[in-house]
C-alpha cells in the first residue's frame, strides 16, 4: 500500500512539473512566487525561502534575480529592520499568478467532496511535517495554527505573536511563517 501510494504521489508530482513551464517561469520561480505572495512580514526574506525550498542560497539567488529581471518581484530595504531584505510581488507578478499553472489542479481538487478535500489536506500537511522532522527542516505552516499564536489582543489589532511580540492583523493569521511551530 505505501509504495503504491508513494508511486502515485510521484505521478501527480510529474503531471504538476509537466505543467510548470508556463509563461516562460521554471518550476522554481513559481514555487518563488507562491511563498513570497503568501509568507507573512517575518518570513518574506531571501533566506526563509531558502528554508522553505530547500535548495541552495545560490540557486535561491538566481532565482531571484531572473524573477526581479523579468519585473515579478522586487526587494525592499527597511532601514533599521531587523527583517532585513524583504521581497514582494510587483503588479506584474500579481497578474502573472492568476495563471499559475498549479491552477488547474486546484480546480481539480475542488471537485472533490468536502470532507475528502479536508482529509486529503490534512494527511498531506502531516506527511510533509513527519518528512520535514527527520530532514530537521522547518514545517512553514499557517500562522494561526501555531503555538505562539495568540487570538485577540489589547492593542486594538485582532492577534498577537507571543514569540516576536508584534500584533497581527486577521490576514497575517492565515499567512505561512518562518517560526511557526505546530500548538
Ligand atoms: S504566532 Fe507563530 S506563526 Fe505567527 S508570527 Fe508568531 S511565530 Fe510566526
Amino acid at each position: 500500500m505505501s509504495e503504491r501510494v508513494s508511486v502515485l504521489i510521484e505521478r501527480l508530482t510529474r503531471l504538476v512539473q509537466n505543467d510548470a513551464q508556463a509563461e516562460g517561469l521554471k518550476p522554481t520561480q513559481w514555487e518563488a512566487l507562491r511563498y513570497i505572495v503568501r509568507a507573512n512580514l517575518f518570513s518574506r526574506s531571501p533566506g526563509a525561502l531558502t528554508a522553505y525550498l530547500g535548495m541552495t542560497k545560490g540557486t535561491v539567488s538566481q532565482t531571484l534575480q531572473a524573477l526581479e529581471r523579468k519585473g515579478l518581484i522586487e526587494k525592499k530595504t527597511v532601514d533599521g529592520d531587523r527583517r532585513g531584505v524583504q521581497l514582494a510581488l510587483t503588479k506584474a507578478g500579481h497578474r502573472i499568478l492568476d495563471k499559475d499553472p498549479l491552477n488547474a489542479l486546484a480546480a481539480s481538487i475542488a471537485g472533490m467532496p468536502q470532507d475528502a478535500q479536508g482529509t486529503f489536506e490534512t494527511t498531506l500537511e502531516n506527511l510533509i511535517i513527519e518528512m520535514l522532522e527527520r530532514r530537521g527542516g522547518r514545517a512553514f505552516g499557517a500562522c494561526k495554527t501555531c503555538r505562539h499564536f495568540r487570538g485577540k489582543h489589547s492593542l486594538g489589532t485582532p492577534h498577537f505573536c507571543s514569540l516576536l511580540n508584534e500584533s497581527l492583523s486577521r490576514s497575517d493569521s492565515e499567512q505561512l511563517c518562518a517560526e511557526q511551530t505546530a500548538a
